[in-house]
């Protein structure tokens, strides 16, 4: 071996070079981790169109960067945490708050109420080995309720008061002819997408909070009052499958007399750690359903968790308030050329004709908004979810098991 020069290496292993960076309220980053695979960039740079991570240096020095080398928190991130879903290492991955909510539970003082997104209970079963899609609604409440949680209320409650709240604003707008297009406003990462990039078209967003951070608003508000309870001891805990919803937490707009709607909110993949932490054996447990009254819903919000779900959900909403009768079926047309990007028309029973878009994943975001900059296309509602196949798909899932990816 020493004649042929083939054994002479000896790897001198890493220099610790980076600090964890940890400013993010959704992502912490821990280079030292990181293999330079590239993945991270690639969807975040060329799929999502944000380039909140790219690469630095070179030769040797070539690394996994932000822009500036700042903290992500500080970076135009927009907290998808789709580069949480294809790192393979763990380099990339979400802020965690379980501490915060065993705390909240353990505090006598406070009564902890909890919600689930739509996408959480065909998610959460993944963890389980209970199969990729398979609905765990009723597992999943009775696992919140011996985690210790006081209430277990269903974000599809609020998802109706946003089919309302946004259909009546549409309604609005359209008899008014102002802030036309109307734009979704229920995904953290694509308003902070728009803030970034087309800033000009902020007004044109809903004014509607997202169904979570509505509901917690209600148990602050109208519940607490119902209840006699203070707001000041109610900690709200949101389910999510989104890493986004933990910065759409802690802005500072969604908060009422110094008390954010939600304190703490955590992933599918957190809830499944707790439900593990606590040797609960899931997939043996009693269906159970929903507290009441914020448990109920019509059913309509489990489709807020597919991309199209917000849009067919106002869209039938005005038309039902207009016609005083049920639309059939809203016919969506792929748009040539954009993969994920479809739209519609639906006639009003005024006549008038009501124009739609949905996308999803950023990079279809920026080619509508840059259709309608350009003249090239005109709409009046326009659904957007930064996730790649919507919120089912989104940055707090379980991440698939490389066994079940195609
Ligand atoms: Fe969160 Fe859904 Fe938006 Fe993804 S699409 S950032 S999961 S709200």
């Amino acid at each position: 071996a020493e004649e042929y020069n083939i054994r002479d290496v000896e790897y001198e292993g890493e220099i610790a070079a980076s600090a964890i960076d940890d400013l993010s309220a959704s992502i912490v980053r821990d280079n030292e981790k990181c293999i330079a695979c590239g993945r991270c960039i690639s969807v975040c740079s060329n799929i999502q169109t944000v380039s909140a991570i790219g690469w630095s240096g070179r030769g040797f020095e070539t690394r996994v960067s932000t822009p500036y080398e700042r903290p992500l928190g500080e970076s135009n991130c927009v907290n998808c945490g789709q580069c949480i879903m294809v790192c393979p290492v763990g380099a990339l991955h979400e802020k965690e708050n379980i501490q915060d909510v065993w705390n909240a539970i353990d505090d006598e003082n406070k009564v902890v109420i909890v919600q689930t997104a739509p996408a959480v209970r065909v998610g959460l079963g993944e963890e389980f080995d209970l199969g990729v899609g398979e609905r765990v609604t009723g597992k999943m409440v009775s696992a919140l309720r011996r985690l210790g949680f006081d209430n277990v209320f269903d974000t599809d409650f609020a998802a109706d008061l946003t089919i309302m709240e946004e259909g009546t604003e549409l309604l609005t707008r359209v008899s008014k002819g102002e802030k036309l297009p109307l734009m979704t406003s229920c995904c953290p990462g694509w308003v902070k997408f728009i803030e970034h990039n087309y800033p000009e078209m902020l007004d044109h967003l809903s004014t509607c909070k997202s169904p979570h951070q509505m509901l917690g608003a209600v148990i602050k508000s109208h519940y607490a009052n119902v209840m006699g309870i203070d707001p000041k001891n109610i900690y709200v805990v949101s389910i999510m499958p989104c890493v986004a919803k933990k910065f759409e937490g802690e802005r500072e707009e969604l908060s009422n007399e110094g008390l954010q709607d939600i304190d703490a909110v955590l992933t599918t993949r957190e809830l499944a750690q707790m439900i593990k932490e606590m040797g609960i054996n899931f997939a043996k447990l009693e269906e159970e359903e929903f507290d009441h009254p914020l448990g109920e819903s019509t059913g309509a919000g489990v489709i807020f968790g597919a991309t199209g779900g917000v849009a067919e959900a106002a869209l039938r909403t005005v038309y039902e308030v207009l016609a005083e009768k049920d639309l059939e079926q809203i016919e969506y047309e792929a748009v040539r050329g954009l993969e994920g990007v479809k739209e519609a028309s639906l006639e009003l029973p005024n006549g008038q004709t009501l124009n739609a878009v949905i996308a999803h994943g950023l990079g279809n975001a920026r080619k509508v908004l840059d259709s309608i900059k350009s003249g090239e296309k005109s709409y009046d509602f326009i659904e957007i979810m930064a996730c790649p196949g919507g919120c089912v798909n989104g940055g707090g899932q379980p991440i698939i098991k490389a066994h079940l990816r195609d």
